[in-house]
């Protein structure tokens, strides 16, 4: 089920890959996901360990077996393509880099990453210099399947991307533009300011994707709730449907024929049993035809 959909909704959650990155599949699976999101290396650290030939051959084969979509790899949480501090910013190309070597050689569809923050240096300077970032990786990359994709933000602090024109603006100073994708995370859309949840908004919100970037760009969701209000700025996550969006802006987007076949990822909170992934799949999928 990779590349067509019978249909079934592409829904799914991230999971950890604590023991090998082949469990993140074992776990999706164990709880009927259709999507999937996972780290390739341990998040909050700069390097990791090498994946194995043995690692790579046990992910491919776990996936083989599963009724997956496309995978969708989250970068480090220390990656800031627009650092003003130099270590860091060569820190974060190496970084980038690795991770897009390391989607290739499991096959993976698309990286997500956050596009930076510019830590006061300005919002023209920061989308210049992460659309300078990602053509240094690129050319470093050169031939690559997996596709880069920016995710929205909320805006919280200096964090660039949370305007449609900003996503815009670095993907048109990308030399390699069939690289670029974008992910909507909609706790953090919604946070930024764009409305989703009156069916009015909604249409002007996605009408102006479409206008601004494209949805042909658009590869992905993230679906969490916001705990905060439209236009807050802060990004906190909550459950599908006790958050600020409510039930009712998921309903659209579960309803939405153009988004079918685009994965959609829960980043919510979650203990060990994931109980909440599938409380969360349960009401987005409760949504369906209503
Ligand atoms: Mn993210
Ligand atoms: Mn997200
Ligand atoms: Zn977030």
């Amino acid at each position: 089920m990779k590349d067509s959909n019978d249909g079934t909704v592409l829904l799914g959650a991230h999971m950890s890959i604590a023991g090998g990155v082949h469990t993140a599949i074992e776990r999706a699976v164990r709880i009927g996901c259709t999507a999937l999101q996972m780290f390739v290396k341990n998040n909050n650290q700069w390097k990791g360990k090498a994946l194995s030939d043995e690692d790579v051959a046990t992910y491919k084969d776990a996936l083989s077996k599963a009724r997956i979509g496309p995978v969708v790899v989250h970068d480090t949480y220390l990656i800031n393509l627009c650092a003003s501090d130099r270590s860091i910013l060569r820190k974060s190309r190496d970084a980038l880099t690795d991770e897009l070597q390391r989607c290739e050689k499991l096959g993976v569809d698309y990286l997500n990453f956050h596009p930076g923050a510019h830590m006061g240096r300005g919002e023209k300077e920061g989308i210049e210099r992460i659309a300078e970032s990602l053509n240094m990786i690129h050319t470093r990359t050169k031939g690559f399947r997996v596709k880069s994709v920016i995710e929205s933000t909320a805006g919280q602090g200096t964090a660039l991307g949370y305007k449609f024109e900003q996503l815009k603006d670095m993907i048109d100073l990308v030399d390699e533009q069939e690289r670029m994708a974008v992910c909507i995370d909609t706790c953090h859309i919604f946070a930024a300011g764009y409305d989703i949840v009156s069916e009015e908004g909604y249409h002007r919100t996605f009408r102006e994707f479409d206008d601004i970037i494209g949805l042909d760009r658009l590869v992905a969701f993230h679906v969490n709730d916001s705990k905060r209000e439209l236009g807050s700025r802060v990004d906190r996550h909550e459950h599908v449907g006790k958050g600020k969006i409510g039930l009712e802006g998921f309903r659209l987007i579960m309803n939405d024929e153009r988004f079918v076949n685009i994965p959609k990822i829960l980043e919510t909170p979650k203990s060990d049993d994931m109980h909440e992934d599938v409380e969360n799949m349960a009401v987005l999928k409760g949504l369906i035809g209503t």
